[in-house]
């Protein structure tokens, strides 16, 4: 982004609004500051910063991304005790990295947006306390699985334990020789169940589909490695640009061709993962997934396998009738007496801003225009909704590559769009309807040969079954965010 001096209008009058204080709100704030474009305003509905670090703090939490990749490429950590950190470290972090760098302080926190709505040629929005702004971009950091999707399981409300969303857990709950039962087998679910079952006098994980397993170790790092990262903070950034590196050419560029030796790698892991590692075979052919590896978000664990063969775990798989006051109610009529019930069940991937009534030129509102799907051109712009720009909004890569890479690289697009209007080359920018309907017909055509296509349910398919993702190569990612082609957007003024 370009320094303030030197643009071609009252550019220092600027104003922004940063909607969410989460990893990518905080890149953003940092971004703008650079830029000398100091006038902003994060707003955060919660007390706290953090995002979806802030809000998830089930046991055992942790980031399936290592930690040095999952940490801002300008701001690496030389104190990340594990190759994986766990959540709490993360949220550690991202509060470390603000209070530096200034942000916290301009954070409105606890005030929901609840409006923005572009008129007179800038956003006017409303919080929910009736606080008013008038800015001239908005930048939506709102984050993706910010909404817990309920299970419509009947009788939840008359459950007579303790019941709560693995995002909303309830720690003065006591689990502690307690007896648990978990709805749903995704990442969270897995990392829940490794983490209690120690604990816990009897663990139930109620399933509903098996998942593929990746193998994989958590080591900690050596009192050796940690005092190099401190003396050497070059070494992080190696490890930062080679790790990038790695998890695309093992991970993200496999997923999104499915007949690439990369995925028949991935595949024979985590096959082997279950041929090996789970003794029972009654067991192990319950756990043993019908679809392909990575056709559902792949869940990365060292011990779930592990854990679900203790003694005091069991895997329920007949399906859940109904909840009742001391239970669980299952297809084959058993009751399976629970102290707390864990829904572990994911979120609802659509979401976004919503539900912030987001109100573009002419009147036309968000809500309309992704009634059946949320599109965007390149997952960050909306026709009609001018200056309104969103970090991992949708169809990005929200499940093959690190979302902080995805935001940085993501930002430093935005701010070139940014730039546009600073130098006074326009005063208004959106993608037009034509390359947004372009891109989303490509991306689309695309998802055809990916992984997330070969026959399974998962939160990544929108309403036509076609992936809401971003179905190309690391690299593909990282050429279109260094530069916007302009002709894809409509420039006023
Ligand atoms: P999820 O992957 O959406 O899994 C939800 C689980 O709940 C599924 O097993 C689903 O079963 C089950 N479920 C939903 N409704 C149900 C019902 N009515 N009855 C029975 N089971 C039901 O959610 P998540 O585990 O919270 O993970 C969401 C995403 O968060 C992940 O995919 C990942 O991107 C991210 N995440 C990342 C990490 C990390 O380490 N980076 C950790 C946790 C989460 P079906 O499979 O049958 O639908």
């Amino acid at each position: 982004m370009a320094e303030r001096q030197g643009t071609g209008t009252e550019s220092g009058s600027l104003r922004f609004a940063i909607i969410g204080a989460g990893m990518s709100g905080i890149l953003s704030a940092i971004k703008l500051h650079e830029a000398g474009l100091d006038d902003y305003t994060i707003y955060e509905k919660a007390e706290r910063l953090g995002g979806t670090w802030r809000e998830n703090t089930y046991p055992g939490i942790s980031c399936d991304v290592p930690s040095h990749l999952y940490s801002y490429s300008f701001e690496p950590n030389a104190d990340w005790t594990h190759v994986y950190a766990p959540g709490g470290e993360i949220q550690a972090y991202f509060e470390g990295v603000a209070r530096k760098h200034g942000v916290e302080k301009r954070i409105r926190f606890g005030d929901e947006i609840t409006r923005c709505a572009f008129t007179g040629g800038r956003w006017q929005l409303e919080t929910q306390s009736g606080h008013r702004d008038v800015v001239d971009f908005v930048i939506a950091a709102t984050g993706v699985l910010h909404h817990p999707s309920l299970p419509e399981i009947e009788g939840l409300d008359r459950f007579e334990g303790a019941l709560f969303h693995s995002a909303r857990w309830d720690h003065g709950v006591p689990l502690d020789g307690r007896r648990v039962g978990i709805v749903g087998t995704g990442s969270t679910a897995v990392q829940i169940v490794s983490a209690l079952v120690d604990r816990v006098s009897k663990l139930e994980l109620f399933q509903r589909t098996a998942q593929w397993i990746m193998p994989g170790m958590n080591p900690a790092y050596g009192e050796q490695e940690l005092a190099e990262f401190r003396r050497d903070p070059q070494r992080m950034r190696t490890l930062h640009s080679d790790l990038s590196r790695l998890f695309a050419e093992s991970f993200s560029n496999a997923v999104v061709d499915a007949s690439s030796p990369g995925m028949k790698l991935i595949e024979d892991t985590c096959r082997a993962n279950l041929e090996n590692n789970v003794k029972d075979p009654v067991l192990r052919e319950k756990l043993r997934p019908s679809y392909r590896a990575a056709c559902k978000r792949l869940i990365f664990s060292p011990d779930f396998y592990e854990a679900i063969q203790k003694p005091n775990a069991e895997l329920v798989t007949d399906g859940i009738v109904r909840v009742e006051p001391r239970g669980v109610r299952t297809r084959d009529g058993r009751l399976h007496e629970l102290d707390v019930l864990v829904l572990a069940t994911g979120f609802r991937a659509d979401r976004f801003m919503r539900p912030i009534d987001v109100i573009g030129r002419n009147g036309v509102r968000l809500e309309d225009v992704w009634r059946k799907r949320p599109i965007a051109y390149m997952s960050i712009s909306i026709p009609g909704f001018p200056n309104l720009f969103m970090l991992n909004g949708p169809n990005g890569p929200v499940g093959n590559f690190s979302l902080i890479e995805v935001a940085e690289l993501q930002f430093a697009y935005i701010a070139q769009l940014i730039d546009r209007v600073r130098a006074g080359k326009c005063r208004e920018i959106s993608a037009t309807e034509a390359a947004t309907t372009r891109f989303d017909d490509e991306r689309s055509e695309a998802a055809k040969s990916t992984i997330w296509t070969t026959g399974c349910r998962s939160w990544y398919l929108d309403d036509r079954g076609i992936p809401a993702s971003w179905p190309w190569s690391f690299d593909r990612f990282r050429e279109l965010m260094a530069a916007p082609r302009l002709d894809a957007y409509e420039l006023v003024g």
